[in-house]
């Protein structure tokens, strides 16, 4: 069983993996992203993955058989386990407890593709609409009170398969990033009375200069603040805080501009490895004031060093608003 450990000075939990335990050798050399001989991920090999939570798939197809669109299956390797109890308890000055969450695979396409670019925008649609229904399904579960979905592309970002596919980690704790953010954000709104990303998006729309692409629904802009070259965020135009609680048709305009964004990311950088990761307020709240879910996608180009480990300071060799300016200009 996996276990949640407490760092007890900044309050950062740690996953302790002890099923995966490694040996000093295992940690040698970049592994390779695995291809499509033998991918478990395609259409006709269900069997090989473990049996499906949901599939979006043909009227007369039977589960962990073919004939579907979009799929999601436990991780064969699974971060934290979806049985038993917290089991919260101190050890001396220490918290810890059970590494109890849930940790799905999102395949995207029952074809071999390697890009989400490769998929139409109805395709990328019903992938986020999977997002939103494996959180509204999960966060019944009054353990859990975070959901992260996220995706990694290309071994430098992580992926171990090349087949399109992304991931949710529901945790029993909220990840420190969010916590951090709704905490800034939170201040915010307590001296302003309004939420900063809405502040941002207006800010953003009035300057123009970072704007990579925008619809009625959506807003994708390279931060003013980027830690990365070409980091890039989408943020709903409208006030929301829960992802889960996109409707129609804002999800159908998202499925469409999460697929610009990623074709002008790959023109630009030449297919780059990149991560996304969607940020949205804990299950245990209602709607919030002061918290906007959103995208944020960071091309993986430059590597994280000494001095970015050592201080949480990002030095960014390239500025937000070039990189806006090349996405934005972008022929896709
Ligand atoms: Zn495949
Ligand atoms: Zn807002
Ligand atoms: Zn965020």
């Amino acid at each position: 069983m996996p276990e949640l450990r407490k760092d007890p000075i900044v309050g950062r939990w740690v996953i302790i993996a002890h099923e995966r335990a490694k040996r000093p050798h295992d940690f040698k050399g970049e592994a390779q992203a695995q291809r499509a001989e033998g991918c478990p991920f395609c259409e006709g090999r269900e069997s090989e993955t473990p049996a499906e939570v949901l599939a979006y798939r043909g009227r007369d197809s039977r589960a962990d058989g073919p004939d579907w669109r979009v799929r999601v299956v436990p991780n064969r390797f699974p971060a934290l386990k979806i049985e038993g109890s917290l089991d919260k308890r101190g050890v001396g000055i220490y918290d810890t407890m059970a590494g109890v969450g849930a940790h799905e695979v999102i395949i995207e396409s029952p074809r071999h593709h390697i890009s989400m670019t490769e998929l139409d925008d109805d395709a990328i649609r019903d992938v986020l609409r999977v997002y939103r229904d494996r959180l509204i399904d999960l966060k019944k579960d009054s353990r859990f009170l975070h959901g992260l979905l996220f995706k990694n592309v290309g071994a430098a970002a992580g992926a171990s398969l090349e087949h399109t596919h992304s991931q949710l980690i529901v945790t029993p704790i909220v990840p420190v990033t969010v916590w951090e953010e709704m905490t800034g954000a939170l201040e915010f709104y307590n001296y302003r009375g309004r939420c900063i990303y809405c502040d941002m998006i207006r800010q953003e729309q009035e300057t123009a200069s970072r704007i990579v692409y925008r619809t009625e629904h959506f807003t994708a802009f390279c931060p003013y603040a980027s830690r990365f070259p070409y980091e890039m965020w989408i943020l709903p135009n409208t006030h929301s805080s829960h992802y889960e609680n996109i409707q129609e048709p804002a999800v159908g305009d998202l499925g469409h501009v999460l697929g610009q964004v990623l074709k002008r990311l790959e023109k630009v950088l030449d297919r780059p490895a990149y991560n996304y990761i969607v940020h949205t307020a804990p299950f245990d709240h209602q709607e919030q004031a002061h918290y906007h879910w959103h995208i944020e996608i960071i091309p993986r180009l430059t590597k994280v060093a000494g001095f970015e480990w050592g201080s949480g300071f990002y030095i960014n060799p390239v500025p937000p608003e070039d990189a806006a300016k090349l996405l934005r200009e972008a022929i896709v």
